[in-house]
């Protein structure tokens, strides 16, 4: 089966044919770093994340390049109100940013590359177009003529012509100085240096980069053009990666991305996300309180092309669906480990691996449809109300178990290709209240400190003195659990704790 992805540029869905056989290229602009990032930015980060995820497990060897912009006016605004430099503002955001994606869930790139760190390319690209009629200097500015490149526009379905109306957008950008450029399309590539500005020496004097071109000289030195895949969010598409392309495709005469892929945006309760609405969230912010999982759910829920509406209930939602999941794979779990010797085998181990087997088919096609992680998620949730139903009030034989830890080892893998961990009982042990071991010690005789082996040790001790008739310890422990939240359920294969809930 071929994959097909919607490309922005073509505005239809196409074949993914890889540039190179078994291998996939791929390029996400990555964040300005003078803040924390908010989720709507996070969710173009889990959109890429999640397709690059999807192409390893396909098979393909995936090069996943994402930059730093570390120089940009923003960053120079903020050292200025706090009195630092700009380089002191950008490793503070960059090392928060990495740390943010890690709490997110989200892979490290295989490059990861910094703006400051990557000038002598920039100079050598713009040098490039200058030396090829597409750029030129003004006063220490240069500046692309945008009319030199005669596909401009394509990308985003933009005509050139009805452009002229619409420049404003592009002078209100901050670009330089307007009257300096032949062509109120035109934009710049190199900045002269003002006073107090980080800046690096230049054919045309100190200066720094223009935003677009970074990404233009970082694909290009990571990857080499063309390369497959270049990704963004859809606020993106015009004018950061128009001009990318424009500048890229004018230097070096070939196609610069192959395919491109835009995210949809996020609002909140149907609004547009704004500082001046007030409805500003930043990721660091949603994850003090939420799993980073029950956030991926939420997201995957909503087609990555799609508008995402995030709300506090739908995030409740979708922690409700994530802990049925983590129930149904516990109780999976224990009633393997609790499979009875010589009992009869009551699983249809036919039937179970055929929608086992049908789950993974259905996840692949929906994948497949332009990465459909809604319809992928489906499929999940179905395979588990299947188990769910297969195990129900049963007593697993030895051969049951293991046609059930298939199921369960399924539903855990293709939740993990959407980068979906579940919470392994290490985690549950966690949450236990430590006054479980003082009780564990009193009523069992347990000597340890670890709580998971405490509860384990008073079940023991409770199924010990259930076998002696010895009530009075049999209730001690099942109140002293219960006066700690614990439930206690007696089932043919022995008694079961849960916790919370
Ligand atoms: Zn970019």
């Amino acid at each position: 089966m071929t994959i097909r992805l919607y490309d922005t540029k073509l505005r239809r869905k196409v074949d993914f044919t890889p540039l190179v056989e078994g291998k996939v290229s791929m390029y996400v602009c990555g964040p300005t770093v003078y803040n924390r990032i908010h989720i709507g930015n996070a969710r173009t980060f889990i959109s890429f994340d999640m397709i690059r995820r999807y192409l390893q497990w396909r098979g393909f060897d995936v090069t996943f390049v994402q930059n730093v912009t570390d120089v940009d006016d923003k960053i120079i605004k903020r050292a200025n109100e706090e009195g630092r430099t700009a380089a002191e503002v950008a490793a503070e955001y960059t090392e928060a940013f990495i740390g943010d994606m890690h709490a997110a869930g989200v892979q490290d790139p295989d490059v990861r590359p910094k703006a400051t760190e990557e000038i002598p390319a920039m100079i050598e690209l713009v040098q490039r177009l200058i030396d090829g009629g597409h750029a030129y200097e003004v006063d220490g500015d240069v500046y692309f003529a945008v009319r030199s490149y005669p596909a401009y526009g394509g990308l985003s379905g933009r005509n050139i012509d009805e452009m002229e109306g619409g420049h404003r957008e592009l002078r209100a950008d901050g670009q330089g100085l307007e009257d300096r450029k032949r062509d109120p399309l035109d934009f710049a590539l190199w900045k002269a240096a003002k006073p107090g500005e980080p800046s690096w020496e230049s054919p045309w004097g100190s200066g720094r980069p223009g935003w677009h071109i970074e990404c233009s000289a970082m694909s290009h030195k990571y990857l080499g053009l063309p390369f497959d895949i270049h990704g963004g969010g859809s606020d993106l598409a015009f004018p950061h990666h128009e001009n990318e392309r424009a500048q890229s495709e004018a230097a070096w005469g070939c196609t610069f991305a192959n395919h491109w892929m835009h995210s949809g945006m996020l609002q909140i309760n149907a609004e547009k996300m704004s500082k001046s609405l007030g409805n500003f969230m930043l990721l660091y912010e949603v994850l003090e309180t939420t799993r980073p999982a029950a956030l991926r759910m939420l997201m995957l829920q909503t087609h990555y092309r799609s508008p995402l509406d995030f709300s506090e209930d739908r995030l409740a939602e979708a922690d409700a669906a994530l802990t049925r999941i983590e129930n149904a794979v516990r109780n999976l779990d224990w009633l393997a480990s609790n499979a009875v010797d010589g009992a009869p085998d009551v699983v249809d181990a036919a039937a179970l691996g055929a929608q086992v087997a049908a789950a993974r088919e259905a996840f692949a096609q929906a994948m497949d449809d332009d990465f459909n992680a809604p319809a992928a998620l489906g499929a999940i949730f179905t395979l588990v109300g299947e188990v769910n139903a297969a195990v129900a009030d049963k007593s697993l034989s030895v051969a049951d178990a293991e046609v059930v830890t298939t199921a369960r080892d399924g539903i855990v893998e293709l939740l993990a290709v959407l980068g979906i961990q579940l919470e392994d009982d290490q985690d549950e042990g966690a949450a236990y209240p430590p006054e479980v071991i003082a009780l564990a010690a009193d009523l069992a005789g347990y000597g340890g400190a670890d709580a998971m082996e405490a509860v384990e040790a008073l079940l023991e001790a409770r199924a010990l003195a259930r076998k002696e008739k010895n009530w009075a310890v049999a209730d001690g422990v099942r109140d002293g659990l219960a006066a700690l939240g614990f439930t206690i359920e007696d089932t043919p294969q022995g008694a079961r704790v849960s916790y919370g809930a």
